[in-house]
């Protein structure tokens, strides 16, 4: 049973940065109005819309929500005045608050389809390691049913006074991770929300999340590959991109990470 205390050590802050993770800073600013909020290891991240209310992507560990409470308060904000949440994928750490967000009548639940069975209970959890996470004493389940959610795809697009914010499919993680492309009129910023698709080193490489957490490396690859020239089609290419596990980055350094392969040698081979 050691290892199901371990788990949740492999993952913690300290580790990430030996392991040469970008490191997550607690309230960070975004462009776009947005504050990343670091919870153990992952984190989740709300943007503020300029008219009292706010929207978040993904929910940290905490189902109890105290700390998204604590900032919405300092903003003078309440929690009500959420009218949206989207979430990456149906992990633990992931979903932390969005059963606290889900009681509220006035917050849209936005998640991809296949993201949505696991969420629903009809699908099971992705990546050996997760499932293993998901039975540990004292986490809280993935499983919402009956959860009132709406379904995004890739391209659509959900529109908010002067943001929009697009779905990109960003699969291999899990089978439905989804990216959420925030695009602020307000200040011309472009920000991913990328979740668990990629995450960045300091030394400039990329990397996936290590096997056991992971649904499909070749695809989570793929996708990694993919992203700068889908990024740069749509014309988003001073993009922020934002993972919930690492420090950010942009769309030059993914791309010249995906040029040059600068990903993790163990990993290579999985190309
Ligand atoms: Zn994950």
């Amino acid at each position: 049973m050691s290892n199901h205390h371990e788990s949740p050590r492999l993952l913690s802050p300290a580790l990430s940065k030996v392991m040469g993770y970008k490191p997550l800073i607690d309230l960070a600013q975004l462009p776009g109005n947005g504050r990343r909020i670091v919870d153990r290891h992952s984190s989740f991240n709300l943007i503020l819309l300029g008219n009292e209310q706010f929207v978040v992507v993904d929910g940290g560990w905490d189902p109890s929500a105290k700390r998204l409470e604590r900032f919405v308060k300092n903003q003078g904000l309440a929690m009500k005045d959420c009218v949206a949440s989207f979430t990456t994928h149906a992990h633990v750490d992931h979903l932390g608050f969005l059963s606290v967000i889900a009681n509220n009548k006035s917050t849209k639940v936005y998640i991809s389809e296949a993201e949505n069975e696991v969420l629903q209970g009809r699908a099971p959890v992705s990546g050996s390691v997760s499932k293993l996470i998901e039975k540990m004493p004292g986490i809280p389940s993935v499983v919402m049913p009956g959860l009132e959610t709406e379904i995004l795809s890739d391209g659509d697009v959900v529109k908010f006074d002067r943001l929009e914010v697009h779905a990109m499919a960003l699969p291999g993680h899990t089978k439905g991770s989804s990216g959420y492309l925030f695009s602020n009129a307000r200040d011309g910023s472009e920000v991913l929300y990328s979740g668990d698709a990629v995450d960045f080193m300091t030394n400039g490489k990329v990397r996936i999340a290590p096997g056991p957490l992971n649904d499909d490396d070749a695809t989570n690859w793929q996708t990694v590959i993919d992203l700068p020239s889908r990024l740069i089609s749509m014309h988003k290419d001073h993009a922020e991109i934002v993972p919930a596990h690492s420090g950010n980055s942009n769309v030059d350094t993914l791309s010249r990470a995906v040029a040059s392969r600068m990903i993790l040698e163990s990993e290579i081979r999985t190309l």
